[in-house]
């Protein structure tokens, strides 16, 4: 069964192509290491949305089957813009995994895609509520720090746990 074609079976891949989509029967044996940086635009983001890819994703990583298996570790590193929710102002934000890793269970003569593990555990990384003080490239002091505290987002609040994060109120589902 030949299909040179399978670049249409998710609307989520992304626009551009990306190098952590692989095919298995091109890794051999005893493991690959690929390490590069990903093209611009690699996490589908939004030109001039709160999150801005600032630099491209590098990843650092090896490649090891195992039976029927492929497990990935190794390290991953991107920045973004982000856009201050408090003084709308735009700073910089740096995400490294050092040790990331990834069990990926092919089927068949499919192709291995990392991108969309790779994409979500980095976005994941970045603060839910973005302040200029979260910037961990340049520090900088917000602008509007004091001046209007009461548009802190508080979207727990109906239910009495206002301290919560969207990805807190996540782990408490598990
Ligand atoms: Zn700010």
């Amino acid at each position: 069964m030949e299909s040179p074609e399978s670049s249409t079976e998710s609307s989520t891949a992304p626009a551009v192509p990306s190098p952590l989509r692989l095919d298995p029967r091109q890794i051999p044996g005893n493991g690959l290491h690929i390490q590069g940086d990903a093209p611009a635009g690699f996490f589908g983001l939004t030109e001039g949305g709160e999150v801005m890819e600032d630099r491209p994703l590098h990843y650092d990583l090896q490649l090891q089957p195992d039976g029927s298996e492929l497990l990935a570790t190794g390290r991953l590193k991107a920045q973004f813009s982000l856009e201050c929710g408090r003084c709308l102002g735009r700073f910089a934000f740096g995400v490294e995994i050092p040790q990331w890793s990834h069990l990926a269970k092919p089927q068949d003569d499919q192709m291995i895609d990392l991108t969309d593990q790779v994409r979500e555990d980095i976005l994941l990384a970045l603060p839910s509520y973005p302040r200029c003080e979260h910037g961990n490239i340049d520090q900088q002091a917000c602008p509007a720090e004091g001046q209007f505290e009461k548009v802190e987002p508080t979207t727990f609040d109906e239910s009495g746990t206002s301290k919560q994060t969207a990805w807190d109120a996540l782990d408490d589902l598990t």
